[in-house]
């Protein structure tokens, strides 16, 4: 856990959020401020700044942001429709909150490319 990760308080439940999924490694939580009617984010229960620190030996972590992205998609429906699943990274990522998460967002046709 990292000092003053909000992503790392809701995981260990010291603050609110309304979770879809969760498994070994994983916790899903709806975005605070959707930017579509699903908006989901993934993130590790082991504090990772960012893409950048989760190494390709971290498997098991790996395994379950895959199934948790298939589950939440499966389960608010956007798997039917089509979604979009995004990690931003970084200043010019546009990256606000430095704990590893993925924005699975669906529910409305999105634009492509990003702003
Ligand atoms: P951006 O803010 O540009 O989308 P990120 O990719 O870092 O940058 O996304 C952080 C996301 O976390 C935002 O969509 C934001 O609405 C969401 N968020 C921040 N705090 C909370 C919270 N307490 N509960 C749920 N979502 C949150």
């Amino acid at each position: 856990m990292a000092a003053d990760c909000i992503f790392c308080r809701i995981v260990q439940g010291e603050s609110p959020a309304r979770r879809v999924y969760e498994n070994a490694h994983v916790v899903a939580f709806h975005d605070i401020a959707p930017q579509a009617p699903v908006h989901v984010l993934v993130i590790p229960r082991r504090h990772f700044a960012s893409v950048l620190e989760l190494g390709e030996e971290e498997v098991e972590i790996l395994k379950g942001i895959q199934g948790a992205i298939r589950r939440v998609a499966e389960e608010t429906g956007v798997a039917r429709t089509g979604f979009r699943v995004v990690t931003n990274c970084g200043r010019d990522g546009h990256q606000t909150v430095f704990h590893l998460h993925y924005h699975i967002l669906g529910g409305r046709r999105l634009g492509w490319p990003p702003g």
